[in-house]
């Protein structure tokens, strides 16, 4: 299972680029990876096909914390913090910007 060496992210650019420890290099959107928070609240949102980024501009991430080896809770700027990003989801996403 390919672990992330380094994840940045760019307010400027509105970019999340994380480096994989088989060096694949991952750029994603950070307003298309907000709509793809895996968390329930999020996801009973996307059931109702209600955009959950909507009203929120521009794209940020405020923080990154570690949860234990697998993932990373990832703090977007209009304060939402309960998306658990496991690394085999944030692998998996495909991103057509
Ligand atoms: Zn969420």
């Amino acid at each position: 299972m390919p672990y992330p060496q380094t994840l940045h992210s760019d307010t400027a650019t509105g970019i999340l680029e994380i480096v994989w420890d088989d060096t694949h290099r991952q750029r994603l959107d950070i307003a298309l990876l907000r709509r793809q928070c895996p968390c329930a609240d999020c996801k009973s949102l996307r059931r109702q096909e209600i955009n959950v980024a909507a009203p929120w501009r521009p794209s940020g991430i405020a923080e990154i914390r570690p949860v234990g080896a697998y993932a990373a809770q990832i703090i977007f700027s209009d304060g939402h913090d309960r998306g658990i990003f496991p690394w085999i989801y944030l692998r998996s996403l495909k991103q057509d910007p």
